[in-house]
């Protein structure tokens, strides 16, 4: 078995801003060489998540209102009396979420549903470069 250690950036708008990352990951695998393995998705930071989704325009409006209902952007959170950096709701958003997401691949090609996407949900209050970690283990 061999481990590649890989990375692409990403810019986004913040504020729940949902990025299809999918073939970021799939152009990764496929040129890695590695025929059959897994691939775990790994953004550093403490206010972005990945996940998967069925990459249409409902789901990018039914996601963030999910997310708004249930960690509110417009409440007081404990930890802006801290930095006072008005992004409490995006870390614990963040949280929630989980920061990595791994997929198996065969044939180099990875194993997706038709209609599933692998996403990046970038929850901070503001636009963001953003760096994922792709480490790729297989055969
Ligand atoms: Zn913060």
């Amino acid at each position: 078995m061999e481990i590649k250690t890989l990375s692409f950036s990403v810019k986004t708008k913040g504020n729940t801003d949902i990025i299809d990352i999918t073939n970021n990951v799939s152009d990764l695998v496929s040129s890695s060489g590695l025929n059959e393995g897994s691939v775990l998705i790994f953004v550093p930071g403490s206010t972005a998540g990945i996940t998967t989704v069925e990459y249409e325009p409902g789901l990018l409006k039914d996601i963030p209102e999910f997310f708004e209902k249930l960690i509110p952007s417009k409440k007081i959170y404990h930890h802006d009396e801290t930095w006072h950096d008005g992004n409490g709701y995006s870390h614990v958003r963040a949280s929630l979420q989980g920061a990595s997401f791994t997929v198996p691949f065969q044939n180099t090609k990875l194993l997706l549903g038709t209609w599933q996407q692998i996403i990046l949900i970038d929850f901070d209050n503001r636009s963001r470069n953003r760096t994922i970690n792709v480490q790729i283990m297989g055969k």
